[in-house]
């Protein structure tokens, strides 16, 4: 039987690396599938100021190199760029198939996160990566100079907002409300950026591009009058809107809310399937906190909960 993992983590972030380091200091061998973006959302993210013990802050990346190499040191093993298709949890032990495996396992972290959602206005299609991106970090350097759109009001609109203003000739933060669901902290230091300008209660409704299809502005809406519209000029346009979770290889086995997040069960990490854990953004739990922070917390409590569940079952 020794084909059969004692626990297979799915995911690369915060909160699956924590799983892998607690789930490997006890012994339990992981194996962690890091799926096709090692490291998840914080591979995108530049500075991280504020997890614990990282006076000057620590670059998203760093943080998750660093993370797999403490998770390796204690005997994770790791199954690179493959995805999950499928898990079968109607028997035990639970069946996972991935591009090119299956794997038969005890127990399952699921620790998968979530993904950038798209506006699908008018014209973005065409436009992802060729004009139009959900991550700053990765595209913001394309754009230097340029005039740019960053849509939403949140802390991810800001950050991105402000990251972009190192290359940016000016930032537009186009957003449906008045209010923001952004932070004070991180809405004053947008506010305060002369590069960046607020254009609220506007959708966009449309992105306009020339004859050679290349975006060269944003119709927007006024939120409140529905026949009264503008045009801002931009280059380049970022969609800073929120997340969906990846849940699409377990979802119809497993308890979702209607957004998709897996509910958890019994103030404890266990979903509804015995023996399958989720932890950090992909929960439902983690809606209000989102943070890396609290990911790794829930890593650490769903490998605690995998390791007690293990040992009462004797496997
Ligand atoms: P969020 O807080 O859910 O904000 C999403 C924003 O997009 C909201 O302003 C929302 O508008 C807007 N929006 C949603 N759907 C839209 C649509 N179809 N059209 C136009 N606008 C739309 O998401 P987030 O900014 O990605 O942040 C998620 C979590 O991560 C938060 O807890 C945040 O604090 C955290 N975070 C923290 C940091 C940091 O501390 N450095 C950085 C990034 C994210 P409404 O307000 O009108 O709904």
């Amino acid at each position: 039987m020794s084909d059969i993992k004692n626990v297979v983590i799915i995911g690369s972030g915060p909160a699956g690396y924590t799983a892998a380091i607690y789930t490997a200091r006890a012994m339990l061998k992981p194996l962690l599938i890091t799926g096709n973006m090692k490291g998840g959302q914080l591979i995108t993210t530049s500075d991280i100021e504020n997890f614990p013990g990282y006076v000057n802050g620590i670059e998203g990346p760093k943080m998750m190199e660093e993370l797999h190499q403490q998770a390796e040191r204690f005997g994770t093993e790791y199954l690179d760029n493959e995805m999950v298709i499928s898990v079968e949890t109607s028997e035990k032990p639970f069946k996972i198939k991935t591009t090119n495996k299956e794997i038969l396992t005890h127990s399952i972290i699921i620790a998968t996160g979530a993904s950038s959602i798209w506006l699908n206005a008018e014209n973005e299609s065409f436009l992802r990566s060729n004009g139009i991106s959900t991550c700053a970090t990765c595209d913001g350097a394309f754009f230097k100079g340029e005039d740019l759109i960053v849509v939403g009001g949140g802390d991810s609109a800001m950050e991105e907002a402000i990251f972009l203003t190192r290359y940016a000739n000016k930032v537009t933060i186009v957003h449906r409300r008045e209010e923001f669901r952004a932070s004070k902290i991180m809405l004053e230091r947008a506010k305060s950026n002369s590069k960046i300008e607020f254009k609220t209660n506007f959708n966009v409704k449309k992105w306009l591009v020339n004859e050679q299809k290349e975006l060269i502005g944003a119709l927007v809406e006024n939120s409140k009058k529905v026949d009264e519209t503008e045009t801002i000029d931009c280059t380049g346009a970022f969609i800073a809107i929120g997340h969906n979770p990846n849940t699409n290889f377990i979802k119809d086995q497993i308890e979702t809310n209607k957004n998709g997040y897996i509910i958890n069960k019994n103030n404890s990490m266990m979903t509804s399937v015995s023996g399958i854990f989720s932890c950090g953004d992909v929960c439902e739990s983690s809606q209000s906190y989102k943070q890396a922070i609290t990911a790794a917390g829930e890593g650490c409590r769903a490998a605690m909960d995998c390791e007690k569940w293990l040992e009462e079952k004797n496997v």
